[in-house]
Parts: C-alpha cells; sequence; structure tokens
C-alpha cells in the first residue's frame, strides 16, 4: 500500500482546463510531499471521473457495484489509477519545464488510451462526431481509459505547449493556460489554490491537535 497522505478537508478543485489535467492534480501539496490526497480508493476515482465530466453518473453506478463484487479488481485498477496520474503529471511537468517526458510514462498513457480506444465505436450523436466507448462497457478500468485518451488528445494537438504547472514553489498542478496572451502563471486564475488551501488545512490541523 501507498504510504497516503492526510485526508482533504476541501473538494476536488478542477481547475486543469483538462480531464487529465484535473487528475493529475488530485493530490495537495506537490508529487513528492502531497499533503493530502483525494484519491484514497477506487471509489474516488469513479466520484472524480463524475465530477470531471469524464464519468456518466449511471455508468458509475453501475461501475461502483461491480467495485463492490470485486475489491481486489477493484484495488488493481485504482493502484493502476495512481500510476497513471503520476505520469500524466510527470508528463507534463516535464514538457512544462522545456524537458523530454520519460518514454515509460507516456507508453502507460499510451496503453490506457489504446485500451480504451479497442473498444470505442466511431458514432454520431449530440456531441457530432466521434469516439465513444458503448454505453455497456462496464470494465472497471473505464474512467482511467477516459482520462488517458484526454491526456493522449492533448499531448498529439498542439495544445500542449499551452500546458504550464502553478509558478507557486509548494504547488504542482498543471493546467491548460487559455489565455490570449498565455500570461497565467498560478492553478487558479490569481493565485495559487492548492497553496492557500494547504495553508488553511495545516491551521485547523495544528488547532486540532492542540490539548484544550
Ligand atoms: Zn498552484
Amino acid at each position: 500500500m501507498r504510504d497516503i497522505a492526510a485526508v482533504p478537508d476541501h473538494e476536488i478543485e478542477l481547475s486543469g482546463g483538462a480531464l487529465a489535467l484535473d487528475f493529475a492534480n488530485t493530490v495537495g501539496g506537490t508529487h513528492v510531499r502531497p499533503t493530502h490526497d483525494h484519491l484514497r480508493g477506487y471509489a474516488d476515482v469513479l466520484r472524480f471521473a463524475v465530477m470531471a465530466g469524464g464519468l456518466k453518473d449511471d455508468v458509475a453506478k453501475r461501475l461502483a457495484v461491480r467495485a463492490q463484487r470485486e475489491p481486489m479488481r477493484a484495488a488493481a485498477v485504482y493502484e493502476l489509477g495512481i500510476a497513471l496520474r503520476e505520469a500524466v503529471w510527470a508528463v507534463f511537468s516535464s514538457l512544462a519545464s522545456g524537458e523530454a517526458p520519460r518514454s515509460a510514462d507516456l507508453a502507460l498513457i499510451g496503453d490506457a488510451a489504446a485500451a480504451g480506444r479497442a473498444r470505442s465505436r466511431l458514432v454520431y450523436d449530440r456531441d457530432g462526431l466521434g469516439w465513444s466507448l458503448p454505453s455497456d462497457s462496464d470494465d472497471l478500468e473505464r474512467p482511467l481509459w477516459e482520462i488517458a485518451r484526454s491526456a493522449a488528445d492533448l499531448l498529439t494537438s498542439g495544445d500542449h505547449e499551452r500546458v504550464k504547472e502553478c509558478a507557486s514553489t509548494t504547488c504542482e498542478w498543471v493546467f491548460l493556460d487559455k489565455s490570449r496572451n498565455r500570461s497565467r502563471r498560478w492553478c487558479d486564475m490569481s493565485d495559487c489554490g492548492n497553496r492557500a488551501k494547504a495553508r488553511r488545512f495545516q491551521a485547523r490541523k495544528r488547532a486540532a491537535v492542540r490539548p484544550a
């Protein structure tokens, strides 16, 4: 088991601008020294995916039932999810600082994206033409496929040049800078949300352990 950081006292924040980047930002503090982690089990992966628009509610409910029936598999998929999260973060963090991403990280993302693509069908619906997983595709890895596809789409489009890492030294959140002049520096639009939350969290924790 991973040495997991504390339970967060605030909700997941979706400031990355892409599903894969929001997934990378489910850790508070830094990836080397997280202050807290929003993903503490498979159920959290499902919750994140629904919140971030990577999974429909009804599919998530079916996957949650399946995860309860197959706890060993759900735990393995959760571990794969954490590995995927770290790979996504490492790749975009490297690119944002002008370094080459590691091929092992790219392979992990590519494999998960390809697994989803292999099961997808080309469809025409409300959203137009595109690849879509059948609604009855209930593999527990499904949320990871969507996240990996988001990362792969971003990496293979010119948009990856707009991905930046937060300017705070105590935050490693990554985000897609959609500003016209590419001037955004922080994970939150004006300041670093991760840093502010970590500060509040630490203050509350100190208050909690102080004897009465
Ligand atoms: Zn930040």
